[in-house]
């Protein structure tokens, strides 16, 4: 007979899958059984439908039969088989599902990814097989025909006997070369992995004859000198374990369940902080189970790091690691999402696909954050272990894209307090704010009992104000990105005006200033080049001074900015203020000093500001002339 040719656009694909798609070969065996699934499962609603008793699932199993030495890979199903007409028009072609105008339009997309995300069906059996045999019965007919190919030269289809209806198709697998094994698709172990992998959820038992081996009986008049004896025997084993647990209803699974299944697929030897176990129907129809891991992982905060859920469509792996499903302040999470909505095949259109993900990303999205706002709220706890953790990603996460996604975010970050001994919420914050107080105010530093002792935080201490702590290297530069919170401006106790001194506070400042203009003017002048200028506060209390920046890089900025510049040219400088308190007694000394025409102003003035860099925990720019000079008043 003579041999026929596979449509035009069947050839291009099929050259392009046995020629370009190695990385992804495996996904062969979960396209043949995605299809014997399919047409298994078309017999069993019929049967359903027509009323028919006595058929189960476990009485429809998918087989899987290795041969080494012929090099033979069977899989077989019971479902509803091809007439020959069928297996002309659905193995001959696949102009019918659209591949190629798919892959035309994406010319530039990375052919590996495709096939590997979407599968082109049954083709890729041709990906481990030099040739492949389709014998098929169509159930209600007792007609079977066998369909052959060796690739893309054509096919036959020739009639032939079949006992049963359904199809088995026979792989003969490549040799191997020396770039590509494919030896490995013969051992029962490594398909007994993949169907694992790819194939777990499939709703019939897939099974396989699988070699062990165990200990022989002891015979009964063994003797004192009896050597145990292995034997290997052959089990037919079902490899996979059908119901996903995330197709269970919640009310069936308890905690344990959640964990240790969490622990198993993700090889985390912890359990999980949260797990969210959700089913959405509406415009997208999804179920999704999520876990919050109680600690990072190693690599997290590395750039080898690599987020995303896995995408299952029907019980069906399609990607492991899906990154378009989480976005990068959410990348913690771990999970899957199983959607119908989604088909295995390329195909559908590629936007269509995009359309579903988008909406599912933004719906769990959505989830995940209230998850974890109630999770603060029932398991404080739990949710200061999460903060421990992963805290960082979000306070980067309300930081970046200009603070795109703070709206969403601000709740759920923590913070050190001044007044509490815990971390608390903006919220909380808020909520204790006192009747008159203005700003929501913030100090950095490199340690929380470091920044409690910071000379501004005084005046607030007396108040009753409270004032966050941040002790983090992003925490300045995501707070002045949020810029407010719930109409509350931030403010930083290092800022020029705190807004707590009243008018006549102000002008009294203002007055003394005047005042006191020959000895700033003089101060400013010894201090050139280190600081813009001198001037007297309100904010002090017990301190002499303090030093504060002007402009919009402050002083936390400029310590991160410059522990993480690579060379001088990185390093950043932020303009700098000496404050003076006016109603201190080294104040009076100074101004006794100038009276006086003392040359020793100008130590003075070096020694005040470079303890207020030492106290601002700012890189003292010549320790030795400090500590000269202070060896010199001593002395
Ligand atoms: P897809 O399954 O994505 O439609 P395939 O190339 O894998 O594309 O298969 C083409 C068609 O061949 C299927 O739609 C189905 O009608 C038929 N088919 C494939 N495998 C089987 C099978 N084991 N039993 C019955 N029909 C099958």
């Amino acid at each position: 007979m003579a041999k026929k040719q596979f449509k035009a656009e069947s050839k291009r694909l099929l050259d392009l899958m046995i020629n370009s798609i190695y990385t992804h070969k495996e996904i062969f065996l979960r396209e043949l059984i995605s299809n014997a699934s399919d047409a298994t499962d078309k017999l069993y609603y019929n049967a359903m439908k027509e009323g028919k008793t006595g058929i189960t699932r476990d009485s429809l199993p998918i087989e899987l039969t290795l041969d080494k030495e012929n090099r033979k890979f069977v899989i077989e199903d019971h479902g509803c088989g091809m007439t020959a007409e069928e297996l002309e028009s659905n193995l001959g072609t696949i102009a019918r599902s659209g591949s190629l105008a798919f892959k035309k339009e994406n010319e530039n997309m990375d052919d590996v990814d495709i096939i590997g995300q979407f599968g082109v069906g049954f083709y890729a059996a041709f990906m481990v097989a030099s040739h492949v045999e389709v014998v098929s019965r169509a159930a209600g007919s007792d007609e079977a025909n066998r369909w052959e190919s060796d690739g893309t030269a054509g096919y036959t289809v020739t009639p032939c006997e079949k006992a049963e209806n359904g199809t088995k198709i026979t792989l003969t697998i490549k040799e191997n070369t020396e770039s590509e094994n494919y030896d490995e698709f013969l051992e029962p172990y490594r398909v007994q992995g993949l169907v694992k992998k790819y194939s777990d959820y499939i709703r019939y038992p897939i099974r396989m004859d699988m070699t062990r081996s165990r200990m022989k009986e002891k015979p009964a008049d063994a003797g004192e000198d009896y050597k145990p004896e292995w034997e290997e025997y052959v089990e037919n084993v079902t490899l996979n374990s059908m119901v996903p647990i995330w197709k269970k209803s919640k009310k069936e699974l308890t905690d344990e369940d959640y964990n240790s299944f969490y622990t198993g697929k993700f090889y985390d030897y912890q359990p999980p902080l949260l797990h969210i176990h959700t089913s959405v129907e509406g415009a997208v129809t999804y179920t999704a189970m999520l876990f919050i891991p109680s600690h990072a992982p190693m690599d997290y905060y590395t750039k080898d790091f690599e987020k995303g859920l896995q995408l299952y469509s029907n019980g069906v792996l399609i990607m492991d690691k899906c990154a378009d499903l989480l976005p990068d302040h959410f990348s913690f999470v771990r999970g899957m999402v199983d959607t119908a909505d989604l088909s295995l095949n390329i195909s559908r259109e590629m936007l269509q696909h995009d359309r579903h993900l988008k909406a599912i990303a933004q719906s769990l999205e959505k989830k995940i954050k209230n998850e974890l706002l109630k999770l603060r709220k029932d398991k404080r706890e739990d949710y200061e272990k999460f903060w421990q953790a992963f805290g960082r990603q979000l306070k980067y996460g309300a930081y970046v894209q200009y603070g795109a996604h703070k709206e969403l975010l601000q709740d759920l970050l923590m913070y050190h307090s001044s007044t509490e001994d815990k971390l608390v919420t903006l919220e909380e914050y808020v909520s204790r704010m006192k009747e008159e107080q203005k700003y929501i105010y913030y100090a950095c530093g490199e340690t929380v009992d470091k920044i409690k002792l910071l000379p501004a935080m005084e005046t607030l201490r007396d108040k009753g104000y409270e004032v966050l702590c941040l002790d983090d290297n992003i925490d300045e530069f995501c707070i002045k990105m949020l810029a407010n919170y719930k109409e509350k401006e931030f403010k930083s106790i290092a800022d020029a005006d705190l807004g707590l001194e009243t008018e006549d506070e102000k002008e009294e400042i203002k007055k003394l200033s005047e005042e006191n203009k020959a000895l700033l003017e003089a101060l400013g002048k010894a201090l050139d080049g280190k600081v813009k200028t001198v001037e007297l506060t309100g904010r002090l209390k017990s301190h002499p001074c303090c030093l504060r920046a002007e402009g919009p890089m402050t002083l936390e900025m400029e310590k991160v900015l410059n522990q993480q510049a690579l060379d001088d040219s990185q390093r950043v400088h932020a303009e700098r203020v000496l404050e003076l308190n006016a109603d201190h007694p080294i104040f009076r000394k100074l101004c006794q000093l100038q009276q006086e025409g003392s040359d020793q102003l100008a130590t003075y003035a070096d020694i005040l500001y470079t303890q207020a860099l030492l106290i601002e925990g700012m890189p003292v720019e010549d320790p030795v002339a400090y500590a000269n000079a202070v060896c010199s008043l001593i002395s």
